[in-house]
């Protein structure tokens, strides 16, 4: 039933696109003008569509993923969502960038404090490194108790979220970010 409203619509699209495309070259024609012949269209990718969901937000709109021999070849808004019905706002229309972007960045890179230059540095020593700071900040500045109450707490590291992270990460953040006593804990879409 689904499958079917989608072919429907596609061929609704199909057919008020022939019908416009038709009556503005009667119109063209009406005043002598040759109609231009459009550059032939491309068929569009089409591969194996698997439904996936949009990764950045909890609004969660359906996307529908294309493969073709084991590679991502397009992602668009899933028809059959009822969340967004093939609609996805800028972000999710930009997810296919995910995977394939050559700007994308696949290495880390890190600027020594009072350096203008960035190093190349690999992920796992980045990962290293931040963990170090955060333990060798979180032992310098706990704060065990404020005016004889309890508090357990650091307030010099805060933990910025992403609307990259999904609800699961949410959640292993949220615990560690509080095991480790940081309060500041928030999301850049707040920001
Ligand atoms: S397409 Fe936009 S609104 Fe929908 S889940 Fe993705 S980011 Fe959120």
């Amino acid at each position: 039933m689904q499958n079917s409203t989608r072919m429907s619509r596609r061929s609704f699209l199909k057919l008020t696109g022939t019908t416009a495309a038709g009556a503005t070259a009667a119109g063209l024609a009406a005043f002598g003008v040759k109609a231009a012949l459009a550059a032939p269209q491309k068929e569009p990718k089409r591969g194996q569509e698997f439904p996936s969901v949009c990764p950045y937000c909890a609004v969660g709109c359906g996307q529908l993923a294309m493969v073709s021999d084991g590679e991502i070849i397009n992602i668009e808004g899933n028809p059959d969502s009822p969340i967004n019905q093939g609609t996805l706002c800028s972000k999710g229309s930009a997810s296919f960038q995910l995977v394939h972007n050559e700007r994308r960045m696949t290495k880390g890179m890190y600027r020594a404090p009072g350096s203008d230059t960035w190093e190349d540095m690999s992920v796992d020593e980045i990962l290293d490194r931040v963990a170090e700071r955060m333990i060798e900040s979180r032992e310098k500045n706990f704060v065990e108790t404020v005016d004889g109450t309890t508090v357990n707490r650091t307030e010099s590291l805060a933990w910025l979220g992403s609307a990259c992270v999904d609800n699961e990460e949410c959640y292993l953040i949220s615990k560690l970010g509080r095991t480790l006593g940081i309060v500041y804990l928030e999301h850049q879409a707040r920001i």
